[in-house]
């Protein structure tokens, strides 16, 4: 396994912060709330993706194009994790619709 799950305690409204560099990757009080540091790979919904680097896409076995396509059918956690990325994090939070979850990966 490539990757390690951390499962979030937060609030489908807090901000989630790079492990690393403490920057808000997500951050509400922004317009834009999706706020990449250079350590974010992905920031995915189990309804569809917010932000992908080429380089993790890559990665996956299918693209993120044809993922959205078929996102009625497709498991967004199952999908992040057949990547063959070596080494990466995923955070793992509430969000705030019932049984979804947002995920946030990040590599050192
Ligand atoms: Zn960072």
């Amino acid at each position: 396994m490539a990757y390690q799950l951390i499962p979030l305690s937060v609030q489908a409204t807090d901000n989630i912060q790079c492990p690393y560099c403490q920057q808000d990757v997500i951050n509400w009080a922004e317009e834009q709330y999706v706020q990449p540091c250079e350590h974010t790979l992905f920031i995915a919904m189990d309804i569809g993706f917010e932000y992908m680097t080429d380089e993790f896409e890559q990665s996956m076995p299918r693209s993120v194009d044809d993922l959205h396509a078929h996102d009625d059918q497709v498991n967004m956690f199952a999908e992040i994790t057949q990547s063959t990325y070596p080494n990466y994090l995923i955070l793992k939070s509430d969000l705030g619709i019932q049984g979804y979850s947002r995920y946030v990966g990040f590599t050192a």
